[in-house]
């Protein structure tokens, strides 16, 4: 090996989160405050991040698996009820069902994008009467945007609800049939969508989600499930209010609240957003241009509105470059193997094979690093180990 002009003082993650002086200084407010969970920043954030989506309510809570589980126990998922998702995708979008007793089912992915495949979801909701499924959860995976007007059409035809799993596509969007660009969560679509706040996504506050919707039941019924299913709210009382301390526990939910101390450091944090999309997508266009040199390096398709989550490329021999890279200070990562593959999902009957172009990308699929903070030096030590391992 050649000694390279750079080398990496530390590990180069896949992602990693971005935190300035101004976000340790929003935090550092908020403790010294009067309120540690349910203050004026968790309204200020929720406020905020429906001005950036565009979308009409949202409901910041604990992480962006409680968000999921909130939304599936909102639109009254239940044992013997069928719900449809993607095999490649975070189990989070999956197991969400399943705290509530229902069945998931798995559809196959379009090749080119990784994302679920529509065509085929048509096929199988065809295949059975009306009334067989329930929903369908779409997931924006690596920051593309699934085509929500077309989701749409086939939840109304078939009698679905959708949740957009959005957790890496805050910011993204696609292009509806009147060439308007429709953003992720802005709820014109999906019934509910969410998004996470786990370190590596666009947004981090360590723990943290939201879910955003347009639709005014459901919000106020997730503000109560976020909060033990307990309401203060006179106008949705039972029963005659007993005094000034008088609330109710209605149902049963959970403390799935976001504190807000970590609102404080989203608002801080989605100041950025923007600013962080745009050097993602100006990395990947760098990624798009050496890749286009190198035939044996395959990326995942692009579109105007990705997010850029990940930037996944398909290689050959991927256990092989996953490994060369890891030796030399690069650290990728897989996304994903498929769920209906993990073995707690083959003990509900799913087995390898059952989706075979999942499969397929999986054998061959590698995330590289993108992250705002990425120095365009980095991420040409990355192109070259890569070219490296490649053409040897
Ligand atoms: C991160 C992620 C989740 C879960 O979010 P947490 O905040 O880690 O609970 C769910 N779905 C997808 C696609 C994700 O990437």
């Amino acid at each position: 090996m050649t000694q390279p002009a750079f080398y990496p003082s530390h590990p180069i993650a896949y992602g990693r989160q971005h935190i300035t002086p101004e976000d340790v200084q929003a935090v550092t407010d908020t403790l010294y405050s009067d309120y540690l969970t349910q203050g004026p920043k968790v309204a200020e954030f929720e406020q905020k991040f429906t001005e950036y989506l565009g979308a009409k309510y949202a409901v910041a809570v604990a992480n962006g698996t409680a968000a999921l589980h909130l939304c599936a126990m909102a639109l009254g998922v239940q044992p013997g009820q069928r719900v449809i998702t993607t095999p490649i995708t975070f189990s989070a979008s999956a197991n969400c069902v399943r705290y509530c007793g229902g069945e998931v089912h798995f559809v196959d992915i379009d090749p080119a994008t990784a994302l679920i495949d529509l065509k085929a979801v048509r096929r199988l909701l065809e295949s059975h009467p009306v009334g067989h499924f329930q929903g369908l959860i779409s997931v924006d995976f690596a920051g593309l945007a699934v085509n929500l007007e077309e989701a749409r059409k086939l939840a109304d035809e078939f009698g679905l609800w959708i949740i957009e799993d959005s957790c890496h596509a805050p910011g993204g969007f696609f292009t509806d049939s009147l060439g308007q660009e429709q953003r992720c969560g802005n709820g014109q679509f999906a019934d509910l969508a969410i998004f996470s706040f786990h370190p590596v996504k666009h947004i981090a506050t360590g723990e943290g989600g939201m879910i955003t919707t347009n639709n005014p039941a459901l919000y106020e019924h997730l503000l109560r499930l976020r909060t033990h299913g307990i309401t203060k709210d006179p106008a949705q009382l039972e029963r005659p209010s007993d005094g000034g301390w008088y609330m109710e526990m209605q149902e049963l939910g959970y403390n799935y609240r976001m504190p807000d101390m970590l609102c404080a450091l989203g608002i801080s944090q989605l100041r950025r957003a923007e600013s962080g999309l745009a050097r993602r997508r100006e990395l990947a266009a760098r990624y798009d241009a050496a890749f286009a040199q190198i035939p044996n390096v395959r990326p995942l398709a692009g579109a105007p509105g990705h997010a850029y989550h990940l930037y996944v490329i398909q290689v050959e021999d991927r256990r092989g470059l996953y490994d060369f890279l890891r030796e030399r200070q690069v650290f990728a990562q897989v996304h994903y193997i498929p769920v209906h593959t993990m073995p707690y999902y083959q003990r509900l009957g799913w087995q390898p094979g059952d989706f075979p172009l999942a499969e397929a990308y999986y054998a061959h699929c590698l995330s590289i690093p993108l992250f705002p903070s990425l120095t365009d030096e980095e991420q040409q030590y990355v192109i070259d180990c890569i070219r490296e391992f490649v053409q040897a």
